[in-house]
């Protein structure tokens, strides 16, 4: 059975120059052309491809507003269908009424990401291209839209395929060399099969080590301040927040809930929390504070860890430092403005950071620091880097099939078991392209998408 035609707002709800609302399906033309009167008289479906119309929609004699229609034909159109973008102007009020006419002359709802969707299962993109673009639409700084934007341009696509054609390349050879063991061809020998798969093994490594740090900057870092009261945490948060958003004192313990604020620093992404001082205490509500702050610090992907840099460490201090340092954790050397005493050697080889959250002094350096620490510094956003769960269990799958074919040959077993395993690996690909992959899993990547999208 046929598609049937779909209609959804394709720009945000709420006051704005223009609204979209997108048609897509075989019937998106003439469905329009009940709903739209062009000035010229001349009906949406003479115009060719590309060529928009100014003129009204309506209802019946009643017109809802001033628009402007554009035409795309199938095949070239995002979907891949005929499909006509009728732009009115932006009002939540306005856009709702012309979709509600849209559907009143056929067109059917269209669900969350069933653009996309479509635009996929017509082959104008990859399952990993429809991905990108969710990453493009929010990015939340300029290096996770660069990441959007490689994957976007086929980057993930052409090292996916690079590492399918050295399978595809073990695979033939493995054949071959079952058909013809004696032949003396130097492509054709264990030690070539060898090669090819630690290739495979290398690059799906390579792939899978950009998960972690492209993560931390599509989605942000989730750090926890911590350090004892008064040492600065509130003044650092209203310092990276760029406002009073934690109540300051020098009472101590008088931040006693988590305060959570998503904040962009330099090429860097926060989710932070300030949370109660973390310090030995006995008074019941503080205490449900400090036990908050060490469970969200052991969730954390960074914890910055706060000192006084005027006072020696005490108990407190250093049972803190005992507690995060094998966590990531940025160590800051607070107060530099006023008499700071040095470094301590506990310290030693750990990442400091000497600032004065008040003064602001130092803190410029805090976003390389802190990409620094969590390994995001090195990462290329220009280079194939995997940008969902799917695509890194995908390749996790494909890294985990190619090794074992890898030790499955130098253990001797038969030619057949290692070609299962290549087998295992080359589904795991194909299914993040979407060239080989269930219904199940296209309706989870597309469930995540807004409507008209
Ligand atoms: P918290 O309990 O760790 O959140 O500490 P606060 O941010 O509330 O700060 C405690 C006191 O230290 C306040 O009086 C702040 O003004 C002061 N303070 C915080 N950071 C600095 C700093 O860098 N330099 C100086 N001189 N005082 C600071």
């Amino acid at each position: 059975m046929a598609e049937p035609t779909i209609a959804a707002i394709a720009t945000p709800l709420g006051e704005g120059g223009i609204g979209v609302i997108r048609v897509s399906g075989a019937d998106a033309i003439s469905i329009a052309d009940r709903c739209f009167r062009a000035y010229s008289g001349q009906p949406l479906s003479a115009l060719k491809g590309y060529q928009a119309a100014y003129g009204q929609v309506i209802d019946g004699d009643l017109v809802l507003d001033d628009a402007v229609a554009l035409v795309f034909h199938a095949p070239k159109s995002f979907t891949g269908e005929n499909t006509v973008e009728i732009s009115v102007h932006g009002g939540r009020m306005m856009v709702q009424s012309v979709l509600r006419q849209v559907f009143a002359c056929g067109a059917a709802p269209a669900a969350a990401g069933e653009f996309t969707k479509r635009a996929f299962l017509n082959g104008k993109i990859d399952l990993a291209d429809a991905e990108s673009i969710m990453g493009l639409i929010s990015a939340k700084n300029e290096a996770a839209l660069r990441i959007s934007r490689a994957a976007h341009g086929g980057r993930i696509r052409r090292e996916t395929d690079r590492i399918v054609s050295l399978l595809l390349q073990t695979a033939a050879s493995l054949a071959a060399y079952a058909d013809y063991p004696d032949e003396e061809i130097p492509e054709l020998s264990p030690e070539n099969f060898g090669n090819l798969l630690q290739t495979v093994c290398d690059s799906c490594q390579k792939m899978l080590s950009t998960y972690d740090a492209g993560r931390l900057i599509r989605e942000g870092i989730r750090c926890a301040i911590v350090g004892k009261p008064n040492v600065g945490k509130s003044t650092l948060m209203n310092l990276l927040c760029g406002q009073d958003r934690s109540i300051v004192t020098d009472i101590a313990g008088t931040t006693r809930d988590v305060v959570e604020e998503t904040v962009t620093v330099g090429d860097v992404t926060l989710v932070l929390a300030d949370t109660a001082g973390i310090h030995e205490t006995d008074e019941p509500v503080e205490r449900l504070g400090v036990d908050l702050a060490l469970r969200r610090a052991q969730n954390a992907d960074l914890i910055l860890a706060v000192f006084d840099g005027s006072k020696p460490l005490d108990e407190d201090d250093l049972r803190l430092i005992e507690r995060v340092r094998e966590q990531q954790t940025l160590f800051l050397w607070n107060k530099s403005d006023l008499a700071s005493l040095p470094v301590p050697s506990v310290l030693d080889g750990c990442p400091v950071l000497s600032l004065s959250a008040q003064t602001g002094n130092g803190a410029e350096a805090l976003a390389e620091k802190i990409a620094q620490t969590v390994h995001t510094a090195g990462l290329d956003p220009d280079a194939a880097v995997l940008i969902s769960e799917r695509q890194r269990a995908c390749v996790q799958t494909a890294l985990d099939s190619a090794g074992q074919a890898l030790a499955g040959l130098q253990a001797g077993l038969t030619l057949d078991a290692v070609g299962v395993c290549v087998d295992d690996a080359l589904a795991a690909l194909l299914a993040l392209t979407g060239q080989r992959v269930t219904n199940e899993v296209t309706d989870e990547v597309f469930r995540r998408f807004c409507v008209g999208k």
